[in-house]
């Protein structure tokens, strides 16, 4: 096991927190627990900004402007702002001097843990609930490690930190990704993904991605990424 030590804060991590370096292939085998705190920016499981109290995670800007209202019938993001008692529930997300919303958030269909039962999402609509691509909006479906981004980093060569600095009970706490996707005999029979990134590590030159269609069954595999079904359209903003 290999690891990074982070050289500035980002995302929830300090400065000289150490991160274990594993591959996108492991981390896509890995579980969510279910604890609920990337759904609820109130919970004790998630830090807290000292200054402010603010959670230090938030929705990100891919939100529709109505926050799903039109697509599930209420509105699915809670905002939260200041109130007389701390941070709280509220109409809209608090901007910052350049208008930009500060998205933290609960969301109305969490159904929090119990001593007996962990977190429950109610868009899960009877699926299963181990599986993030079951309906659900984009960011719930891509976090932490399975949007397009990620790919597009690895594909680049460079580590990918995901946000889960913020969320310590999550199962992606505390690691950067770092390696290709697809290993073994029936998803990377010739290697190609891992040759191609041992030779992004060496410096040397490798194939650029430009048109796919010269690739073949490789990046069709790389594409057939878990699904995520969102009917909205990101803020002009985002
Ligand atoms: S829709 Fe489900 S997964 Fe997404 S934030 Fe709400 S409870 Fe969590
Ligand atoms: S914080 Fe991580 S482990 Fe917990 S519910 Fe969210 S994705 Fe799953």
């Amino acid at each position: 096991m290999t690891e990074y030590v982070l050289p500035q804060d980002f995302a929830g991590y300090q400065a000289g927190d150490v991160l274990r370096e594993i591959t996108l292939a492991e981390a896509r085998e890995l579980e969510c627990n279910r604890c609920g705190a990337c759904c609820n920016g109130l919970s004790p499981d998630v830090r807290k900004d000292p200054e402010t109290g603010f959670p230090l995670f938030t929705w990100g800007s891919k939100y529709p402007e109505d926050r799903y209202r039109a697509r599930y019938g209420r509105e699915l993001l809670i905002p939260l702002v200041r109130t007389d008692g701390g941070i709280g529930p509220g109409d809209d997300f608090e901007r910052d001097a350049d208008d930009k919303p500060y998205t933290a958030f609960v969301c109305s269909f969490l159904e929090l843990p119990t001593d007996t039962e962990p977190a429950a999402c109610g868009l899960y609509a009877g699926a299963n609930p181990h599986d993030l691509s079951t309906l659900r909006p984009r960011n719930c479906g891509e976090f932490p490690v399975f949007g397009l981004d990620v790919d597009a980093v690895v594909l680049d060569g460079r580590g990918y930190i995901p946000h889960t600095g913020a969320l310590p009970r999550c199962t992606w706490y505390g690691i950067r990704v770092v390696g290709p996707w697809r290993e073994g005999p029936k998803r990377d029979p010739r290697g190609y993904w891992r040759e191609r990134w041992e030779r992004q590590q060496r410096g040397e030159e490798v194939d650029r991605l430009r048109d796919v269609s010269e690739l073949g069954p490789e990046i069709h595999a790389l594409l057939a990424r878990r699904a995520t079904i969102d009917g909205s359209e990101p803020r002009p903003d985002a």
